[in-house]
């Protein structure tokens, strides 16, 4: 069964001016499009890939061939890029605002780990909070599309956040600028979205 691209949980506009209208369009509906079709070919290419999931596929991707890593995890990054955002931000609440103070001492201070490993992501890719495998907040960056749900990433663990630090999710409004763009993302983080993945982390 072919994977299909999930719409977008809000209008093209609702996130601006962090990110614009324009680079919504073209990162929904060309980029996200084009891992996704491209995930499908490889898929269609190879009858033992055909009935798994994205998940079993991304845990099993050392077997796998680059097209399937690439735009496998672009597929998946993409879907939890959309829904790690929302209109309006917030703070974070609950168990993951304690376990955010307990780790990092300030969520200000998670804010700036999180901003210098996106920072230092050399090129493309991703940077990340996670529920790592002893059960701690830990922040990660993965180059390309790779992601912690990955069978050989070098930090492996739960995605609770994370940021698309490629050049097309930033460049139409920041140019190069990294370093701003993402400071200004945490305007568009949604917290209650990150506060569920954090509860079914620890369950
Ligand atoms: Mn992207």
């Amino acid at each position: 069964m072919a994977f299909e691209l999930p719409p977008l949980p809000y209008d093209y506009a609702a996130l601006a001016p962090t990110i614009d209208e324009a680079t919504m369009k073209l990162h929904h509906d060309k980029h996200h499009q084009a891992y996704t079709d491209k995930l499908n070919e490889a898929v269609a290419a190879d009858p033992a890939l055909e009935d798994k999931s994205i998940s079993a596929i991304l845990s099993d991707i050392a077997a796998q061939p680059k097209k399937v890593r690439d735009n496998g995890g672009g597929y998946w990054n993409h879907q939890f890029f959309w829904e790690t955002m929302a209109p309006g931000g917030g703070a974070p609440s609950g168990d993951l605002a304690t376990a955010i103070d307990g780790k990092f001492g300030s969520l200000e201070a998670m804010k700036i780990k999180f901003n210098e490993a996106g920072v230092g992501q050399f090129g493309s890719g991703w940077v990340w909070l996670i529920v790592d495998g002893s059960g701690e907040l830990a922040i990660t960056s993965t180059p390309n599309q790779d992601n912690p749900l990955m069978g050989d990433a070098a930090t492996q663990g739960t995605p609770i956040l994370g940021n698309d630090v490629w050049e097309h999710a930033y460049y139409l409004t920041y140019n190069n600028r990294r370093p701003d763009y993402l400071k200004a993302w945490w305007d568009v983080v949604n917290w209650d979205k990150a506060a569920a993945r954090y509860e079914a982390a620890k369950a």
